[in-house]
């Protein structure tokens, strides 16, 4: 098949949060079943590419107003992938805003995007069996296509919700400006509370919806919607499939960045001296017995930054040490300084994205906290389980279903999971798993080891995910025939 995904992130070219991990990893499998994969990403301004090959220059109407466009091509692991240059929308510092907002004229900047992308796959004569898109950035895509590419009327469309809490929602005195007509903004299409809606557009013009995990697909239709329930309760074909993460580029046994490698043989000790390296280099000077948890995360309400913020003077004075590694709101940055500042030597934090030091945390880590208020599916719980550091989460969408909680089945336990979002539940988990974490420094009891064990076994590859996107493809594809 030929399927093109269009998408505001690609790792390692542009990754803001998971999106970026799945974009890349997934079209990567798809190439190795033997499918041609093009990408088109905006070329934002922190992308370096010495070796991308210019390929057009094009002007596009949207709304009356003519915008100049670049179009560049190069080629990753078999690949290609093109970028959109346009100097206004996307020259900028940041790709969605800064860390005090969004951008406002993000519904500009991605429906030019949207439309750029149509036009690009025009202008390289790509008609794809498959346009998969992601999220509300480029869920105009299936409405522009509907509406003014009617030589892909073949091609289907496919749109992955990543994070459904983020819809793109603007005054209807956008429409004009984005080239949409109003015949458009009607209950059955984009409008929304009398607001344009571009998830909702996307979701009513595509052929096929994802989400990223089996719970979470449940979630969506029923209460977690964001006010999208009915309309996906409609929709007859939504689908929640699991992502995987890319093995081979998450791998304590090759990791360049760690201290110390180590395997599914040797991670005791390779563990034990990662963490060692850690404190050390965050300036955590205490017992190495006491579990280091770390956190890396958007710092959005999302992750659970409320609930940690509550829980974690207790958690320190029960004998935990944290590490925080996230960027994001100034108001939870402001939250995760106050909480080092409330336990020197016991809490440390860098506020940065930084994908080198993540790797150092995820194997120097006992444990990773992620009790995200709801997860579509969550990338971070599944690195750490590759590298031995135990989750402790969140019973809610993709945790539900990849986390397994050690109380609950001892044999196949991977970490440790609550139900309430609420502080207490999280302390008392916190307080569950200490116990648990105690068993290691005791001679005759290894269950800490098992659990850790149990985790870094765990097969979060593609593998199985990857087949169940060609279905849904396939899928789409007929569905769109007939
Ligand atoms: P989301 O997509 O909601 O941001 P996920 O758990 O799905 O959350 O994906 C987060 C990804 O981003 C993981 O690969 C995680 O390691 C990475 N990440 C998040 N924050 C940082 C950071 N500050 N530095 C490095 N990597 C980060």
């Amino acid at each position: 098949m030929n399927i093109c995904f269009i998408a505001s992130e690609c790792d390692p070219l542009i990754k803001v949060g998971g999106l970026g991990d799945v974009v890349k990893s997934l079209a990567k499998e798809l190439v190795t079943l033997g499918h041609h994969v093009s990408i088109i990403l905006p070329f934002y301004k922190s992308i370096k590419l010495t070796n991308a090959e210019f390929i057009n220059q094009k002007t596009l109407n949207l709304g009356g107003v003519y915008y100049n466009f670049n179009i560049y091509k190069t080629v990753v692991e078999n690949i290609d992938i093109f970028l959109i240059y346009q100097q206004n929308f996307f020259d900028r510092e940041y790709v969605y805003g800064t860390p005090k907002g969004p951008y406002e004229d993000n519904y500009l900047r991605f429906a030019f995007f949207s439309l750029a992308s149509l036009e690009t796959l025009s202008s390289v004569c790509i008609i794809p069996d498959i346009i998969h898109i992601h999220d509300w950035h480029t869920a105009l895509v299936a409405v522009y296509k509907d509406l003014y590419f009617k030589h892909l009327s073949e091609t289907a469309t496919v749109l992955t919700i990543h994070n459904i809490a983020f819809q793109g929602i603007f005054p209807n005195h956008v429409l004009p400006q984005i080239g949409i007509p109003w015949e458009l903004f009607n209950p059955e299409d984009l409008e929304f509370y009398n607001q344009v809606n571009y998830l909702k557009g996307g979701i009513v013009h595509s052929d096929v919806i994802t989400t990223v995990s089996k719970t979470h697909a449940k979630e969506i239709q029923t209460n977690m919607g964001f006010g999208l329930e009915g309309v996906l309760r409609e929709k007859r074909y939504v689908f929640g499939i699991l992502n995987g993460i890319d093995t081979d580029l998450w791998n304590p046994a090759t990791d360049k960045n760690l201290y110390q490698n180590y395997d599914q043989e040797s991670f005791k000790e390779g563990k034990e001296k990662n963490k060692v390296y850690v404190k050390e280099l965050f300036g955590l000077e205490t017992s190495h017995k006491r579990p280091l948890a770390v956190f890396i995360a958007r710092l959005t309400k999302q992750k659970g930054l409320d609930l940690i913020e509550k829980a974690i003077d207790d958690a320190v004075s029960i004998g935990y040490d944290f590490i925080f590694l996230g960027s994001g709101d100034y108001f939870y940055q402001g939250k995760v300084l106050d909480m080092v500042k409330r336990n020197m030597g016991h809490v440390a934090a860098r506020i940065e994205y930084n994908d080198v030091l993540s790797r150092k945390l995820y194997a120097g880590a006992d444990m990773f906290l992620m009790p995200s208020e709801y997860e579509p599916c969550g990338i971070g719980q599944m690195i750490a389980m590759r590298y031995g550091a135990i989750p402790i989460v969140h019973k809610t969408g993709g945790l539900a279903d990849t986390v397994i909680d050690y109380h609950q089945d001892k044999e196949h336990g991977t970490g440790f999971s609550f139900e309430d979002y609420t502080y207490k539940d999280l302390l008392y988990t916190l307080a569950r798993a200490m116990i648990v974490y105690q068993t290691k420094n005791c001679e005759d009891n290894k269950e800490w080891y098992k659990l850790v064990f149990n985790a870094i076994t765990q097969d979060f590859s593609w593998r199985k995910s990857v087949q169940e996107y060609v279905k849904i493809y396939k899928t789409a594809k007929l569905i769109r025939m007939h």
